[in-house]
């Protein structure tokens, strides 16, 4: 048996006692090292209506789940009969969405539109839990000198890359990232890495804006005392920006910016500019959508797996070089660490109200206490 997060009803997730995993020939069984809930878990987990939503509820009406845990990192423990490129003792962490390999789509070589996906920690048992078991094709392995908390950061950082991707930025070309929080940290160090030319970024906090100006944003804008319209106005000359990456709106309750941010990322673009929407909205909300038509903006919405640019091009293995080389700083962004898997429900209900804890990258759990060679980075 061994220790994991079951999911007894929304907003009702306990640690308890599950048999262990049983690995198939091409899968791997992972030690995991750290864990940290994803924003869309804690949503999802306390019965938001965002992607997911549906299936989870009617798993919950069947009884209790295994529910969250798809950005982690440990230790490959054993590996199936068939498996090849894993070894045991491997450093690894995993990208969560598992495609099928078998529907139209996988066999015409579009997999990022596979009809029948799985997703680590949703549809299958993940790593909120002392082992997790995961197909061989999911894992990644982590390079030498990054640390397991910054390798379990690593998800919202692909999903940072995956956004800066998707806008296609020119290079010199003007971006406003919306939100100070961990989304808006990376896009904004990976907009100074992609070869952007003025970055602004707005926030509320203060420290939060202090880590921004940290990380070389050109114009870093307090939302809580300034509009950011006549800010951007000033400093594009009147014509807005290029591209605008918008991380800041959500559930009120939960200390986001409702759709107040979506509305200001429609004001700020410029005629023919780019939003890029990274934050999660509920599924209707009111949207500005006659001023992006009027203005000819185009909205995007980057994808929320963790999946490659292109069959040859992994984000992950992107990502962590990036980190690897000291070219994004992951671990600044780290504000609360637990410890054990009894944290987990504790790691959900910080990373849920991350505004009032002062957190920005979700609260991570450390589960290498017992270990007797712990993560050796
Ligand atoms: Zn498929």
């Amino acid at each position: 048996m061994m220790r994991a997060a079951v999911l007894h009803g929304f907003g009702d997730l306990r640690v308890e006692e599950v048999p262990d995993p049983v690995p198939g020939p091409t899968d791997v069984v992972i030690d995991v090292a750290r864990v940290q809930p994803s924003v869309t878990e804690c949503m999802l987990i306390a019965g938001e209506p965002v992607a997911l939503h549906g299936r989870l509820a009617d798993a919950l009406a069947a009884g209790p789940a295994r529910f969250g845990g798809h950005e982690f990192c440990g230790v490959v423990r054993t590996v199936g009969a068939a498996v090849r490129d894993v070894a045991v003792g491997d450093r690894v962490t995993a990208v969560e969405t598992i495609v099928c390999g078998r529907c139209p789509a996988c066999l015409r070589g579009r997999s990022d539109a596979c009809l029948a996906p799985e997703f680590i920690g949703f549809t299958r048992p993940g790593a909120f839990a002392e082992q997790v078991v995961v197909p061989a094709s999911c894992v990644v392995p982590v390079p030498a000198g990054v640390s397991a908390a910054a390798a379990a950061a690593v998800q919202p950082l692909a999903g940072a890359l995956h956004a800066h991707a998707l806008a296609a930025v020119q290079p010199g070309e003007t971006m406003l990232i919306i939100g100070a929080g961990v989304m808006g940290l990376l896009a904004l160090q990976v907009a100074r890495r992609g070869n952007a030319g003025l970055v602004i970024i707005t926030g509320r906090s203060p420290a939060k804006l202090a880590l921004a100006a940290r990380y070389g944003a050109d114009l870093v804008v307090d939302a809580a005392a300034d509009d950011v319209w006549p800010a951007v106005r000033e400093a594009t000359g009147g014509i807005g920006v290029d591209v605008v990456i918008e991380t800041a709106g959500g559930p009120p309750e939960a200390g986001l910016a409702g759709v107040a941010t979506f509305e200001s990322a429609a004001r700020c673009v410029r005629r023919g500019g780019r939003v890029v929407m990274v934050s999660v909205l509920p599924d209707r909300v009111p949207a500005p959508l006659g001023l992006l038509r009027e203005r000819s903006v185009s909205l995007l919405h980057p994808r929320s797996g963790a999946g490659g640019y292109s069959p040859g091009g992994g984000v992950f293995d992107h990502a962590l070089r990036l980190v690897a080389r000291g070219d994004i700083d992951v671990e600044s962004l780290i504000t609360h660490q637990l410890s054990g898997i009894e944290e987990v429900p504790k790691a959900v209900d910080i990373t849920r109200n991350k505004t009032a804890h002062g957190a920005i990258n979700p609260a991570q759990v450390d589960l290498t206490g017992g270990w007797e060679q712990p993560w050796n980075s």
